[in-house]
């Protein structure tokens, strides 16, 4: 086999550019990456961390790989043909697996392994039944070609507008891949004489070559961009949610309060309502089933509320057991709908508590943006009076703004 073999062409006679050094460059690079990676790992957690440590497995594979690609003419052609394709297939089968993992899409893993299975035999066929070296490069295309399309479809989303920078970083490096193998493609197809092997000193050669030398370094940047920003996500996610009932903690319950009434400009049809919900005698469930019971009886309580939302409302925990439903272009009627309709809900809710059926009942105060309304303190005041009356006159029922005069408990004053 030709190995090392110079096409005269000027620019690559000048530079001398020895193809096998520069594979091992690459490989170097990946080695040297991986357990950097694997070292970071151990901060994170879950998913993220699974997803790393796979992707520190890949880089080790390419490593060995394109280390075997390098020595071929120097070592069995077992080890530089069959052993090589095999380990970059199953580093490309893995590096499918950590991305789809990192952006939680199915993994595909029966597919990841057919299509390496499938290729890794068609190429060792055509190594040894039937040696045909364009064969075997058609196929590793096809096969890679196959991968890419499982990495590069999940990240189709951050060609939207506003989609991750991190996720465009990653197909753009991606987009790489794919062009140098269209251009090894293109050669094989075009020129054949001039594409007889890996380490062929032609420019395409040299450019894949020099790509996938690179290309471990600058996906791995991209991968961590991602998990960075997926970690950034999950941890504003974290810092939003009460972690109790999984509804949205005071915090994130003000900052969207404050974006509906922003949006809910009065005067243009649209408008905002409250509901103030709170349970009832809550303080009975709790001497009866300890502070643990009583948990257990807000987790299915915010469930069976959360159950109510309409597409664009927003619900978060106000504070102990109460909590406070946002209704975006909702009026005083269909607000008083909503409201009658989850307290008759809780009210038939079958709640079992240390084995006994337990009975629940909410009280909610319901209110609507007026338009002489300059701050929302001003419309979850008015629902909470509205609260207040619900509770004085009985309970288990739902009250409305317009027809309260209670005087707003103070918390809500001072902290909303
Ligand atoms: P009502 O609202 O009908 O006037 O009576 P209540 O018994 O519900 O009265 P209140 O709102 O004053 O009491 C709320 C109780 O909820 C007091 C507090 O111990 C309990 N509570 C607040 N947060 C939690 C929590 O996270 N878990 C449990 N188990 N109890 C909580
Ligand atoms: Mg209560
Ligand atoms: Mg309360």
């Amino acid at each position: 086999m030709a190995v090392h073999r110079r096409i005269p062409l000027d620019v690559l006679d000048t530079v001398h550019i020895d193809l096998a050094t520069l594979s091992l460059l690459g490989a170097m690079q990946a080695l040297l990456l991986a357990p950097l990676l694997l070292a970071a790992t151990r901060v994170y957690s879950g998913r993220a961390r699974t997803s790393l440590r796979i992707w520190s497995t890949v880089l080790l594979l390419q490593a060995l790989g394109w280390s075997l690609l390098a020595l071929r003419g120097q070592i069995s052609d077992w080890l530089s043909i069959v052993l090589a394709n095999g380990v970059l297939i199953v580093s490309y089968a893995e590096s499918a697996r950590a991305l789809r993992l990192l952006l939680q899409v199915p993994q595909r893993r029966r597919a990841l392994i057919a299509i390496g299975l499938v290729g890794w035999l068609v190429t060792t066929w055509f190594w040894r039944v039937q040696p045909d070296y364009e064969m075997r490069v058609y196929v590793m295309a096809l096969v890679a070609g196959s991968y890419l399309s499982l990495l590069v479809w999940p990240l189709r989303h951050a060609l939207r507008p506003g989609g991750s920078g991190a996720q465009r970083a990653m197909l753009l490096v991606l987009l790489g891949v794919c062009v140098t193998w269209l251009l090894r493609l293109g050669e094989l197809t075009f020129s054949p004489a001039l594409g007889q092997g890996l380490l062929t000193a032609t420019p395409v050669n040299v450019l894949n070559l020099f790509y996938s030398a690179i290309e471990p370094v600058l996906a791995s940047i991209g991968f961590l961009l991602m998990y960075n920003e997926s970690a950034q996500a999950e941890l504003k996610r974290l810092a939003r949610t009460d972690p109790l009932t999984g509804a949205l903690n005071r915090l994130a319950l003000d900052e969207e309060a404050e974006r509906l009434f922003r949006r809910s400009a009065t005067g243009t049809g649209h408008t905002c309502a409250a509901l103030m919900i709170d349970v009832d005698h809550f303080k009975v469930i709790n001497d009866r089933y300890g502070h643990a019971g009583g948990d257990l009886a807000l987790m299915a309580l915010a469930t069976r509320i959360d159950q109510h939302r309409r597409a664009g409302d927003v619900l978060g925990r106000a504070g102990g057991e109460e909590f406070l439903m946002l209704l975006p272009d909702t009026g005083m009627n269909e607000a008083t709908l909503v409201a009658e309709g989850l307290r008759t809900d809780i009210e038939t809710m079958h709640l079992e508590l240390d084995g006994e059926p337990q009975a629940l009942t909410i009280s909610i105060g319901v209110a609507v943006r007026e338009p002489t309304d300059r701050k929302f303190a001003t419309l979850i005041r008015r629902a909470d009076r509205a609260l207040y009356s619900a509770k004085r006159a009985g309970r288990n029922r739902v009250a409305t703004s317009q027809e309260s005069t209670a005087p707003s408990r103070e918390w809500v004053a001072d902290t909303l």
